[in-house]
């Protein structure tokens, strides 16, 4: 299978011709490649949609709006090709990227067809000076998306859909380890009618491909997500050029857990917030606190309903964890759960690799559950981004509070608890971009999404996102 960049509407190969290889997590073999990109290839995908820009900031609205709509429309259309093209590439299970990950990208892209269209900006009277004020907001000009492995398609789209919904063109680069859909996504703009140059996807290396999208200086804006490090080196190559950056990146999230919440539904829940997609969620809750009282029975109903979770084949039904993403994450993940003893941590559930018959090369490992006792401890501060929580005790909601908060991250905490004083005191305190109470990644789009900390800066989703991909400009106008 060979995956080509899409520049100007149409399927190239890289200009020196030069190819990564593409992996299959679920067996471990690869079984497709894809462009090697190159600075010429991001300058030729910029040129064009620096041209598009000129046709594409002046549709109208219902325009743009249609075509969103018509995208959305076949994503929808395809959802089973485009979630086995996506269990594939990353190793998700089936189940997932049907429920979740495919229809989310075409909710993203319907959400957006339709906010475009109640976007608006301010105008203020000055009064007693005869003038009024009113604000453009207008386009960018061309942007830069750059996405995770770990929701491709779900992510990806998230920044694509409000950049090109507010009259941007786009120079995007999904990761290089999950590549597919992106490039399938180029044949559904093109189905849909999306004019050449919009949408131009480049693939290569974070670091040549990636870096020359940051590092062009006519690129306006980088919507970024992915790891703090990575976030932290784009800030610094973008900031001479004074860019704009929404930024995205890790997280070590709390889940607090007290006595008096709905106890059957946080167990459902927190198996989910645990483990969903292998851990590999920036949202995943996972450093649980429990409350003493109920630490004991909930460590042992935790661990019966972890034990029933059916690791293999992302391609089979009954799949609930599938592969990790590559061998070199499961080999870092595995490296943290190698410290944990000599961390004074207790291994109560998982551990291992795991051989799935008939997949004996894909990359599986067992759901993880370590006890800990510090939260200074590395299992609790460093982000794993596998299937691996840490579970610990409090005694009190100022020891909850202290230990959710005493992290670098601060992407979500969820919070379990019946008590309207507390949820509100936490609420407020805790040092996070969102706060859940008795639910988990319960998600609105109108909402705005971001970390604090080393969780990045900026927010992204809602009129939030059409603010960060347009440029205000105030217009104050004297009458006579
Ligand atoms: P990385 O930071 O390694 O990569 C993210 C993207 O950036 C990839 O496309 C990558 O390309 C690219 N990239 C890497 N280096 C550069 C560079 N120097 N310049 C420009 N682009 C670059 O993250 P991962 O893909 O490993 O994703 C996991 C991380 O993403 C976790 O930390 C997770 O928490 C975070 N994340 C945050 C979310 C949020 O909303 N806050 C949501 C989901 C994930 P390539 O893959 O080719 O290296």
């Amino acid at each position: 299978m060979k995956i080509q960049n899409y520049i100007n509407g149409e399927f190239e190969n890289p200009i020196e011709d030069n190819w990564l290889e593409n992996y299959n997590p679920a067996i471990g073999v690869v079984y497709g490649r894809l462009p090697n990109s190159t600075t010429e290839d991001v300058e030729k995908a910029y040129q064009a949609a620096a041209t598009a820009f000129l046709s594409w900031s002046q549709t109208t609205l219902e325009e743009r709006s249609k075509v969103l709509s018509k995208i959305a429309d076949l994503i929808l259309d395809k959802i089973q090709f485009l979630a086995a093209a996506e269990s594939k590439d990353n190793g998700k299970p089936i189940s997932l990227a049907t429920e979740i990950d495919i229809p989310r990208a075409a909710a993203n892209f319907q959400f957006f067809a339709n906010a475009i269209t109640q976007f608006s900006s301010e105008a203020h009277e000055s009064i007693g000076m005869n003038a009024v004020n009113f604000t453009l907001r207008q386009p960018l000009g061309v942007v830069g998306c750059i996405s995770p492995w770990n929701l491709p398609l779900y992510l990806f789209t998230w920044k694509i859909a409000p950049a090109i919904a507010a009259g941007n063109c786009v120079v995007a680069k999904p990761s290089e380890i999950t590549p597919m859909t992106a490039y399938l996504l180029g044949e559904i703009c093109t189905e849909a009618g999306l004019p050449k140059g919009v949408l131009n996807i480049v693939h290569g290396l974070g670091n040549t491909t990636g870096e020359a999208i940051v590092a062009h200086p006519n690129i306006k804006a980088i919507s970024f997500t992915g790891g703090t490090k990575t976030g932290a080196y784009i800030a610094k190559v973008a900031a001479p050029m004074f860019k704009k950056l929404s930024l995205e990146l890790g997280g070590k999230n709390p889940n607090i857990i007290f006595e008096d919440c709905n106890y059957e539904k946080m167990l459902a829940t927190t198996v989910r917030s645990s483990f969903t997609n292998q851990g590999q969620i920036c949202l995943c809750g996972s450093r649980i606190l429990v409350e003493d009282k109920i630490y004991d029975q909930f460590k042992k109903d935790f661990v019966q309903r972890v034990s029933e979770l059916i690791v293999g084949n992302p391609s089979a039904e009954n799949t609930n964890i599938g592969a990790l993403v590559s061998k070199a994450h499961l080999e870092k993940v595995k490296s943290y759960i190698d410290i944990a003893e000599a961390e004074g941590g207790k291994i109560l559930f998982g551990g291992n690799k795991v051989v799935v018959k008939g997949s004996e090369n894909g990359y599986y490992l067992l759901p993880t559950i370590i006890e800990v006792s510090d939260n200074k401890c590395k299992l609790n501060q460093e982000e794993i981004f596998g299937p691996v929580v840490t579970i610990m005790s409090f005694k009190s909601d100022a020891e909850a509070l202290q230990l959710a908060n005493d992290s670098k991250y601060g992407l979500s905490a969820t919070l379990w608890t019946n008590n309207l004083n507390r949820t509100l005191q936490f609420s407020k305190q805790l040092q996070t971009g969102i706060v859940w109470v008795n639910t988990w990644m319960l998600r609105d789009l109108r909402t705005p999404f971001g970390g604090q900390k080393d969780s990045g800066v900026g927010r992204e989703g809602g009129f939030e996102a059409l603010r960060f991909f347009t440029e205000s400009k105030n217009i104050c106008i004297q009458y006579e």
